[in-house]
């Protein structure tokens, strides 16, 4: 996508501003937050790079990133954040954004009883919460 003023300060990201509440423009690309990320060895955009999409207008680029669905929302970036983003609540409205057209990511009536015996109740939710 060309970089234009229209696609830096469209539609897309204020609604995503409103959703996550968060500021991204003040992200100054430090690179702390993935530094401190346990999950990047299995991310294919870096934490800080989702912030950079997104603050370039980029959505669709962000949420199509399996790093969206990777974040555990365990919040060791925003505490190392020097700038106050909350990187869990940028990734939450990404995948809100995709979620809201009735996108599913998981059928909880798919789940094998053996799942549903087994996994600790709150994994159960908080995958539900994540995934539908
Ligand atoms: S730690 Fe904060 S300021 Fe630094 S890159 Fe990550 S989000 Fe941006
Ligand atoms: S909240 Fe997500 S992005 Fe932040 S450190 Fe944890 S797994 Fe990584």
């Amino acid at each position: 996508m060309r970089l234009t003023r229209d696609v830096v300060s469209g539609e897309n990201r204020r609604k995503l501003r409103d959703i996550s509440g968060e500021e991204v423009a003040s992200c100054y690309q430090c690179g702390k937050c993935s530094a401190g990320c346990a999950m990047t060895g299995m991310m294919d955009l870096l934490p800080h790079q989702v912030i950079r999409l997104v603050q370039l207008g980029h959505i669709e680029e962000a949420a199509a990133s399996r790093t969206i669905w990777l974040c555990a929302s365990c919040l060791a970036c925003s505490a190392r954040c020097p700038r106050g983003v909350s990187l869990p609540n940028v990734m939450e409205s990404l995948r809100v954004t995709l979620l809201r057209p009735g996108e599913r990511h998981l059928d909880p009536a798919g789940l094998p009883a053996e799942v549903l015996e087994n996994a600790p109740e709150q994994a159960l939710v908080a995958g539900l919460r994540k995934y539908t």
